[in-house]
C-alpha cells in the first residue's frame, strides 16, 4: 500500500477505528440481543447484510488510498516544439500574475479584466481549457491538473487532497471516494435507525451494552450529516462536471465549458460507462471513461 504522506496514516487509522466501533457495538452488542429476543431468522439476515455493505467500506476506501489519482506523463513536455512549449510556459506566468494580481485587489469576482495598458482581456474560462505548465514538475498541465502541494504532484481532474484517504482525490478515484462515502453512509445510517428505535422503547439491553449503543447512535447520527452532506456536494457537482477546485472559481458556476448536456454522461466521465463500476469499486482502465488527452502535442 503506497501511502503519499506518512502523517497521514494517523488520519486513515482513525477512519478504520471508528468505522470498526460501529460494527462492533452493532454486530456484537446490538444483534446478539435482538436474536434473543424472538428477531433471529431477519437477526441473521441483518448481520450477512450488514457485514457486506461492511466489506463494501473497506475495499471502497482501500482503492481510494492506493489508486492513483492520475498525473500527466512524466515526459508530456518532451513531446511539444520548443517554441509552443515556450508559449505555454509565458501564458501560464502571465496568467498567474494576472490572478495573484486580483487577487490582492480582491476583484477575483469578474473575471474578464484588462490587463495593464493593454486592450487584451483575460478571460478565464477560456485559460483553462488551454495547456498550462507546472514549474515544480516542470511538465506540462492539461486542461483540468493542478499542482497538489501536499503530494508535490500533478493531479489530473484534480478534485481535492483528502487527509482523510490520506490520497488527492483525482480523475482516477473519485469514483472510489464517492463509493466509500456511499457505503459508510448507508452503513451509518443503518446503525442509527435500529438502534435508536430499539433505545427509545423499553429496551432490555445489559448496562454495558446500552452505554455502547447510546454512544454507537450518537456518532453515527454526526457521521449521517457529515457524510450526508458531503455526499450531496460531490453528486451535485460531479452532475454538473465540476471539480471542488474549479468550484471555487465563481464563473464555473454560470459558464462551464466541461458540462455536458446530459447529467448521465457528466456521471460516466468519472464512473465509466459500464454501471458495474458504478456500484463495485472494482480497478479498470481508462476505456469505460472519456479519457483524458495524453496526445496533445506537436509533431
Ligand atoms: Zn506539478
Ligand atoms: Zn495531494
Amino acid at each position: 500500500m503506497k501511502f503519499q504522506n506518512p502523517k497521514g496514516i494517523l488520519s486513515v487509522i482513525f477512519v478504520y477505528g471508528i468505522i470498526f466501533s460501529e460494527y462492533y457495538v452493532f454486530v456484537f452488542h446490538y444483534l446478539p440481543y435482538r436474536y434473543n429476543n424472538n428477531n433471529s431468522l431477519s437477526t441473521i439476515f441483518i448481520v450477512i447484510e450488514f457485514t457486506l455493505i461492511y466489506l463494501m467500506i473497506h475495499w471502497a476506501y482501500i482503492q481510494a488510498q492506493i489508486q492513483s489519482p492520475g498525473h500527466p506523463s512524466p515526459h508530456l513536455a518532451n513531446n511539444y516544439q520548443e517554441h509552443t512549449l515556450q508559449e505555454i510556459k509565458n501564458r501560464t506566468k502571465k496568467h498567474s500574475e494576472i490572478i495573484q494580481k486580483k487577487r490582492k485587489q480582491k476583484l477575483m469576482k469578474k473575471y474578464e479584466l484588462a490587463i495593464d495598458e493593454e486592450d487584451e482581456i483575460f478571460d478565464i474560462i477560456q485559460a483553462i481549457q488551454l495547456d498550462s505548465y507546472c514549474f515544480k514538475c516542470q511538465n506540462v498541465k492539461q486542461p483540468r491538473t493542478h499542482h497538489c502541494k501536499e503530494c508535490n504532484k500533478c493531479i489530473l481532474r484534480m478534485d481535492h487532497h483528502c487527509p482523510w484517504v490520506n490520497n488527492c482525490i483525482g480523475m482516477n478515484n473519485h469514483r472510489f471516494f464517492c463509493q466509500f462515502i456511499f457505503y459508510a453512509l448507508l452503513c451509518m445510517s443503518q446503525c442509527f435507525i435500529f438502534i435508536t428505535i430499539e433505545l427509545l422503547g423499553d429496551t432490555q439491553l445489559k448496562a454495558n451494552s446500552k452505554f455502547l449503543c447510546q454512544i454507537c447512535a450518537f456518532t453515527c447520527l454526526l457521521l449521517c450529516l457529515s457524510m450526508g452532506t458531503l455526499l450531496a456536494f460531490h453528486l451535485y457537482h460531479i452532475a454538473k462536471n465540476i471539480t471542488t477546485v474549479e468550484f471555487h472559481i465563481e464563473e464555473m458556476k454560470t459558464d462551464n465549458p466541461f458540462q455536458k448536456s446530459k447529467i448521465i454522461d457528466n456521471f460516466k466521465e468519472l464512473f465509466g460507462s459500464d454501471y458495474i463500476y458504478w456500484i463495485l469499486p472494482l480497478t479498470d482502465n481508462l476505456s469505460n471513461k472519456t479519457k483524458i488527452r495524453n496526445d496533445s502535442f506537436e509533431l
